[in-house]
């Protein structure tokens, strides 16, 4: 909703607000928090308020550390959660970051996917639209508040209670996310024990990626009342299917979706098949974002629902992307590697540019695979044109580091800081001696 300052005032002091939060995310995607008290209202809309940039890694150093908040007035809501009658009521706002100069601070995440929505207004587009199916797992939880490996339940793909113990805690999260404005289109159990899914209504990339921030304060804070910890990593359990978030997206021009077109045989626009060319040009340098964790890669392996490949296709679902059958205004591609420990302002910036780059340069893709990639051999597959995702991390950094459109997709600033601190990530596990070795070797030698 696009508010009025004065209509916040009010607002805030009818429904006795006591604290308001200013949020946005780093460059791994974690959100961030400033809280100050109502009296400071005046401030907060004035985009007066400081913090020291120099405390959240990889923003600046210590030098230049002084940075203002800019609240999205169209962010504006009330935590229905903390409404307890003593303390009053938290409201929160997205803020973008500016710096002490008063410019959008390049390496604020949220900034750099409006700059590339400019350039995809400029292409002549008016919306990228992006509907994502995020999935998380429950587990149970300790005194302490630490998640045990424990599922909550031994349900499966669409159960119903008594197998769904999580059913109430789903079901309250939908009712949570209307009360702060979501349009929640399904809800249901997935395919592995004790992990479920959320689905709620697309929207244009910003609001799209500001509401998966929410979605995922919301999912952990009512788990959290209910005694479970919600996860949202990619394959927390060996050998069971993985945590994606499918990305479901369009492109809009002011006549609606551009991906739609009512003469082609399989009704879908030159524009669609360029943008998809240009998605499958790029999967492999942007997977280092929208796949950033070392875990990431345990969940893209075959057999899992989750993609390897990279390929698309009409009907089924083992290749990265589907073209799910709905037309009109819901043609749609569905880019089905993605993980929830996306960045989702980082991963959108580099999806558009990837799709707008193949618009660009009317890039068609391959011939779609209508059949079970997992049984083709690897010379029908390079006989397909089909070529693989990253398998680890590291594969992933050093395919982002050869496209130079992807690192411009993330800007300077950000690819810097991301690219350093994900292969000392890389690093760090490749140190580490896990139990699978102990259990494979140890006794072996
Ligand atoms: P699946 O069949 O893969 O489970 P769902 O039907 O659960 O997919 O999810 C569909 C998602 O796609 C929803 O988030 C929906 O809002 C979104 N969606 C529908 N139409 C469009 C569109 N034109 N552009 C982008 N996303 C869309
Ligand atoms: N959990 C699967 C994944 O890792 C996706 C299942 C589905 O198709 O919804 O991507
Ligand atoms: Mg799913
Ligand atoms: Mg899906």
């Amino acid at each position: 909703k696009n508010y009025q300052k004065n209509e916040i005032r009010e607002i805030i002091q009818k429904e006795n607000v006591q604290f308001i939060r200013l949020q946005f995310s780093d460059v791994f995607g974690v959100i961030k928090n400033v809280e100050v008290p109502t009296s400071q209202l005046g401030k907060v809309l004035a985009n007066n308020l400081m913090f020291d940039g120099s405390s959240i890694e990889g923003f600046v150093r210590i030098e230049e550390s002084d940075m203002y908040l800019y609240p999205d007035l169209s962010t504006f809501m009330i935590f229905p959660w903390s409404a307890d009658e003593h303390s009053g009521k938290v409201a929160r706002f997205i803020a973008d970051v500016y710096t002490v100069d008063r410019k959008p601070f390049a390496g604020d995440p949220r900034s750099n996917l409006k700059v590339w929505l400019r350039k995809m207004e400029a292409q002549g587009f008016k919306a990228f639209n992006l509907g994502t199916e995020p999935e998380f797992f429950l587990l149970k939880m300790d005194e302490n508040g630490q998640p045990r490996m424990e599922l909550n339940d031994q349900g499966g793909y669409f159960d119903l209670a008594p197998l769904d113990l999580g059913e109430n805690t789903r079901r309250e999260i939908v009712l949570e996310m209307e009360k702060m404005g979501f349009e929640v289109e399904a809800a249901h159990h997935e395919v592995a024990p004790g992990q479920h899914e959320v689905d709620f209504k697309y929207a244009d990339a910003l609001e799209a990626a500001d509401n998966i921030q929410t979605f995922k304060l919301i999912v952990k804070t009512i788990a959290r009342k209910h005694g479970l910890y919600a996860t949202f990593l990619p394959k927390p359990l060996t050998g069971i299917n993985g945590n994606g978030m499918h990305v479901n997206m369009s492109l809009f021009n002011m006549d609606g979706n551009v991906f739609f077109d009512e003469k082609d045989e399989v009704q879908l626009s030159q524009t669609a098949y360029h943008f998809l060319g240009g998605i499958l040009e790029h999967a492999a340098a942007f997977t280092a974002v929208t796949n950033p964790t070392v875990n990431s890669y345990k969940r893209l392996t075959p057999g899992f629902e989750a993609p390897v490949y990279v390929a698309w296709s009409g009907s089924n679902r083992s290749p990265m992307v589907r073209v799910p059958a709905a037309r009109g205004n819901s043609t749609r591609l569905e880019l089905r590697s993605v993980d929830p420990t996306a960045n989702p302002y980082t991963a959108f910036a580099m999806i558009l540019a990837a799709g707008l780059d193949g618009v660009q340069r009317e890039l068609t893709p391959n011939h779609a695979v209508d059949r079970n990639i997992y049984l083709m051999d690897e010379t029908e597959r390079k006989k397909a044109g089909i070529t693989d995702l990253p398998d680890t991390l590291l594969a992933a950094l050093d395919n982002l580091e050869a496209d130079q459109l992807m690192r411009d997709a993330l800007g300077k600033h950000l690819y810097e800081t991301f690219e350093a601190a994900k292969r000392v990530e890389y690093r760090s596990y490749r140190q580490n001696v896990s139990q699978w070795e102990l259990d494979t070797y140890l006794q072996q030698y």
